[in-house]
């Protein structure tokens, strides 16, 4: 197979129509990758990737081909996929507040161009999910916030409300079902490709802890920081270090942030899938 593209945390290989993406243990805060891996992540990652395509069939179209039809060595992080003519935009969407966003909702009181209610803090709920696009950057750069109208200059406004109309679809069934087993999916980011018949198909990973915030339901209070089973806790040791992104060098992760970090990807994967890791 050949190496098209390195991804943060992914590996992609052609495979003759196919690609095969393989999922690493390598984790990246802030667009950048630490030195230090996760063990069993990209594993995690992949088979929570897969539980959750299934039960998202009726929602959308997957791009997956085979869990099984991956070289031996790859086992278990890999998947076989459509190769996809994938949609230039990452396609994020809100039920809660906080992140990224929150800075322009403090300045402005509204995120990508939607308005939003005053009095809203940190981790609030928001009265209906929003859909909160940024471009898809090259590697090695930021990806910018958008507003829908800015999605629909670049991509056509028939694909930008398709893309968005499905992400909020797929954001509210996948939030359902996350809560019933006590996590709150406060946003995630969804990635889609066309299929060589057009069909607008949903791509990468989906809802898992790398793409999405997941938050214990149970914990869960506005104006605080919120428990969670994400690499939020990576983000957060990060910055406690005195380490910025634009540094040179990332710093080490040490063992016990390896093992807590390692803890939360697989209870959320316990939690939502009812599986034992
Ligand atoms: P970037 O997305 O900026 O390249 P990344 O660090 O997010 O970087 P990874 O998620 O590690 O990348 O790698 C997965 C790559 O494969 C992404 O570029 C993603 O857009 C691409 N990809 C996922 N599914 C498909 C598909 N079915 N067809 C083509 N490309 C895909
Ligand atoms: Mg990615």
């Amino acid at each position: 197979m050949e190496l098209i593209h390195q991804g943060k945390v992914r590996d992609v290989y052609a495979d003759g129509g196919d690609l095969v993406l393989v999922a690493s243990n390598r984790v990246s805060v802030y667009d950048v990758i630490l030195p230090t891996e996760i063990p069993d992540k990209g594993a995690l990652l992949t088979a929570l990737s897969l539980w959750w395509f299934e039960r998202l069939a009726d929602v959308v179209p997957n791009h997956v081909v085979s869990a099984e039809d991956v070289p031996a060595e790859f086992a278990g992080r890999a998947v076989r996929v459509k190769r996809l003519d994938m949609v230039k935009v990452e396609a994020v969407v809100r039920g809660y507040l906080t992140g990224s966003v929150l800075d322009a909702y403090r300045a402005t009181g509204t995120v990508n161009g939607v308005a939003l209610p005053p009095g809203l803090e940190d981790g609030s709920r928001l009265p209906e999910p929003v859909y909160t696009p940024t471009t898809k950057a090259d590697v090695g750069d930021h990806d910018e916030a958008e507003t829908f109208a800015q999605t629909a200059d670049r991509l056509g406004a028939g694909l930008a409300a398709r893309v968005r109309d499905l992400t909020l679809d797929v954001y509210r069934r996948g939030a359902e079902i996350a809560l019933a087993k006590g996590i709150i999916i406060a946003d995630t980011k969804l990635e889609f490709g066309l299929d060589e018949d057009g069909v607008l198909t949903l791509a990468d990973e989906v809802l898992t802890s790398d793409s999405s915030r997941f938050w214990d339901a149970s914990g869960w209070k506005p104006g605080q920081v919120q428990p969670s089973f994400d690499k939020q806790f990576v983000r957060d040791w990060a910055r406690s270090t005195g380490w910025r992104p634009d540094d040179a060098e990332a710093p080490e992760i040490p063992a016990d942030i390896v093992e807590a970090t390692r803890a939360r990807y697989i209870e959320a994967y316990e939690l939502l899938t009812g599986r034992r890791w």
